[in-house]
Order: structure tokens, then sequence, then C-alpha cells
């Protein structure tokens, strides 16, 4: 009996001569390795349901004993081939994958595995459909602090309640009003950019549309955004590193 799967192909990684193994997002498993047999043959017929970031069904036989389970065959439900042929794409999807692969690491609950699966379909297709790549990435780095539960306060001063904000504080967690920012020596931003900031955070899939029409989304927030996430969670973004070095967005 063979076992099917819809997955997100998250990465790929070489292995002996002619195979690889498949890091995907199953909607029915969670993170899964494959191993794909003689995939980088160039008639291989499941190289095009193996690329990085497609959606495909795969079939296997499910080992449970198994880490890597063997890839028999599939079919493409969806390719993104655009964002191979576009490097702030590309940077954006690695990135996306990242955070999506180091939060279910360890999740076991069905229902908070499907909704991150759903939520990161989404993504991947704004990726491959729209320009606007820093919009996105403000939406998916706001996301995921939500979902590490990390969010910045922007409602007020997040040390003392007052709303006469001047600053942001990424060790203290968010604004910071002008008294308290005499104290700590936190650095001071525009008007414009606390609105920025704050807006970052008010984003979701219903008001996305707007959000990308509104105006464009500077690279610093982008920067504050991935400084915020990583001093709070301790994950070095690996992506982004790889996007700053090559000086696609900053
Ligand atoms: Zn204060």
């Amino acid at each position: 009996m063979n076992d099917l799967t819809q997955v997100i192909v998250l990465s790929q990684m070489d292995y002996k001569e002619n195979d690889a193994l498949i890091k995907v997002f199953s909607y029915d498993y969670g993170l899964m390795t494959f191993l794909a047999k003689g995939i980088r043959k160039i008639n291989s017929k499941n190289r095009s349901i193996c690329m990085p970031y497609t959606i495909s069904e795969f079939m296997f036989n499910y080992h449970e004993s198994s880490q890597i389970q063997s890839l028999l065959q599939g079919q493409i439900i969806q390719t993104h081939h655009r964002i191979h042929e576009d490097l702030s794409k590309s940077g954006t999807a690695s990135l996306c994958v990242e955070l999506v692969e180091s939060l279910i690491h360890d999740e076991n609950d069905k229902n908070v595995l499907i909704e991150h699966f759903e939520f990161t379909k989404f993504l991947l297709n704004q990726i491959e459909n729209k320009s606007k790549m820093n919009a996105i990435l403000a939406f998916m780095l706001s996301s995921y602090m939500n979902y590490y539960g990390i969010s910045p306060h922007v409602d007020s001063c997040v040390l003392c309640e007052s709303t006469k904000v001047n600053s942001i504080s990424i060790e203290e967690g968010g604004l910071i009003c002008n008294e308290c920012q005499m104290e700590i020596h936190s650095p001071i931003y525009s008007i414009e950019f606390l609105k920025e900031f704050r807006l970052s955070q008010r984003i979701n899939k219903e008001n996305f549309e707007n959000y990308l029409n509104y105006k464009d989304v500077s690279n610093e927030l982008i920067l504050l955004l991935v400084k915020f996430l990583e001093y709070h969670t301790g994950v070095t973004l690996k992506s982004w590193e790889f996007i700053r070095k090559w000086s696609i967005m900053m």
C-alpha cells in the first residue's frame, strides 16, 4: 500500500552521485526527509517535483521506524518557478522556509502544523506573484514573532505605558517614550518610522493586500524586525546573512 501526502519542498541536499535528500513540510506528517534516487540525472522524472518551494504530492511507502522515507513518484500541484529566477524572491523564500522549519521542528499538534502549512503556502504564493518583497518580509517576520510569542509592544511605551513615544528598544521589547528614552538611551526614530513599525504588527492575511498597496516598506524596518526576532529567539537567520551578503535588499 502506497502513501500519498501533499508537501512543500523546503530544501534539497546532494547525496551520493545522483541522489538527493529532500526536506519537506508535509501536510500530514510535518517535517520529513525523503531520499530521491537518481534525481540529479537530467532525465529524472522526479526532478521537478523536488525543486525547492514547489508544492507537490509525494507517493512513498511509509516506514515509521525510518528517519528517511524513499520517494517513489509524485506530481506537481504548484510550481514556483519565478522564485528561482529572481535573487530577491529566492532570498525571501529561503528565509521563509528557514523560519517555518525552525518553528515546526518539535511541533506535534496537527492543527498547528496545518495552520503553518497553509500560511507557508500563502507566503510562497505571494513571493512568486508579487513584486514588493519588503512588504512580504515585514508580514513574514511579524507573523513569526507572533507565533514565537515575542511580538513587540507597540501600543505604548513598553516600560511605563505612556503614549508619547519617540524610540524603540529591541532589548526592552518595543516602543519607548521620551522620558524612558532619556534613561535607557535607546535609539530615537522619526514619527514616520515609528508608525511604520507599529503598522507592521497589525498585518494579517485579510489586510495584507492593502498593506502591499499602502506604501513601500523601508529596508530600515526589515533590518529592525530581523534584529528583533534574532535577539528574542536566539536564532541566527542564515538566509538573512545571504541576503545581506549579496546586497539583495540592503
Ligand atoms: Zn516610558
